[in-house]
């Protein structure tokens, strides 16, 4: 069997070459490269892909959604943000970008999501808002947290990053706090040929704050009633992505369909991150656990399999945020998940053939490791 690659995006390419070439040939004759009518046109379809009343702002990354996003609701220095440590570092480093400081919460080992039960010992009368992070594809309980949160003025600002066509409850995860980010990084499950995010709120009044802050806080009129930054999606990407996004459920279906592949061919005693209740997961990655993790991988590795970590080191406990106060223990359900965790191959081109090699490989190494 030739090589397994984690994640293959030329392979996505080849199958809409010329209606992508086409959209892109469509912004280059426009001459129109900046927040024109395919970021206008992508904010629509995209509010209306997740299918819940409310409003799109196209921005430069995810890690910017997040920022323009805390930024609309006015969080800044002293403010705390409670979120998890078991996240890409951009989570945390948005919250330092608008001043404030992150508050973790430690995870529910079956879920590898934030456990909403410890939330509430960690809500002091600084705290502004919570992120809550849809990772893996798998989403967190927002109406309970909210519940969790009682009637305190806190937003909830869902990182939808790694959730794209991920549901709870019937309803697409983004939809169901007060503000929420994505991100279109080309390995995401709607991924750009370049960076991208996206903030969307239920909120009229927030949503027109984010248009004016992802464009130096101009108010239409280059006049400022407001700080602001720059950070906007552009045209190319905004048309690259409408070209893709018509494929994002059936994309997320072959995700759905090759998590059924490795959940089929596994042997029972993998662990492996659990879906949530009443989540609709979108298998942005499909992880397991084993406590010969490091082992297996080089196997895998030299058997041709590619394979990542979702992440190796937690946050907390990096040099970078080390100032933050925190040590080794303090978040013993995200500390040891980081030893245990493994991404396998899993991206829609991918065949169900070889996910099941790849499944069949893990039993064969496992079995002789034990
Ligand atoms: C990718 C990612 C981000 C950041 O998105 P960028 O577009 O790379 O800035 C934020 N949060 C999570 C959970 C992510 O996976």
């Amino acid at each position: 069997m030739s090589k397994v690659r984690l994640f293959d995006c030329v392979a996505q390419y080849s199958g809409m070459r010329r209606e992508m070439q086409a959209a892109i040939r469509r912004v280059l004759n426009s001459g129109n490269l900046i927040l024109g009518d395919e970021v206008r046109s992508f904010e629509e379809e995209f509010a209306e892909y997740l299918g819940a009343k409310g409003q799109c702002v196209g921005v430069a990354s995810g890690t910017d959604a997040l920022i323009v996003c805390m930024m609309a609701l006015g969080i800044s220095r002293g403010d705390e943000v409670i979120t998890v440590a078991n996240t890409a570092v951009p989570t945390v480093s948005a919250v330092r970008s608008v001043g404030a400081t992150p508050v973790f919460c430690d995870v529910d080992e079956r879920t590898c999501l934030m456990d909403l039960d410890m939330v509430k010992g960690l809500v002091t009368p600084r705290t502004r808002a919570v992120i809550p992070v849809h990772l893996f594809g798998n989403v967190v309980d927002v109406k309970g947290l909210r519940s969790v949160l009682g009637g305190r003025r806190i937003s909830i600002i869902e990182d939808c990053a790694q959730a794209h066509g991920a549901e709870i409850g019937g309803r697409k995860a983004g939809t169901l706090g007060d503000a929420s980010a994505f991100s279109f990084y080309p390995t995401k499950n709607l991924g750009a040929y370049g960076d991208g995010g996206m903030c969307w709120s239920p909120d009229r009044d927030l949503a027109r704050e984010m248009r004016k802050i992802r464009m130096y806080g101009f108010d239409g009129r280059h006049y400022c009633e407001r700080e602001g930054i720059n950070s906007r999606l552009d045209e190319i990407q905004a048309a690259v992505l409408r070209v893709k996004l018509k494929r994002l459920d059936e994309w997320v279906e072959r995700r759905r369909r090759l998590a059924a592949v490795y959940g089929g061919v596994l042997l029972p005693e993998i662990g492996r991150a659990e879906p949530g209740p009443r989540v609709r997961h979108a298998y942005h990655l499909y992880v397991i656990k084993t406590g010969i993790r490091d082992k297996l991988r080089e196997r895998l590795d030299a058997a041709g399999i590619g394979t990542a970590i979702h992440y190796p080191f937690p946050i907390h406990l990096m040099k970078g945020y080390e100032f933050l106060g925190y040590a080794k223990g303090m978040l013993p359900k995200t500390e040891r998940l980081a030893g245990l965790i493994l991404s396998l191959p899993m991206y829609p081109e991918l065949e169900d053939g070889r996910a099941e090699y790849v499944g069949g490989k893990i039993n064969e190494m496992l079995g002789d490791a034990g």
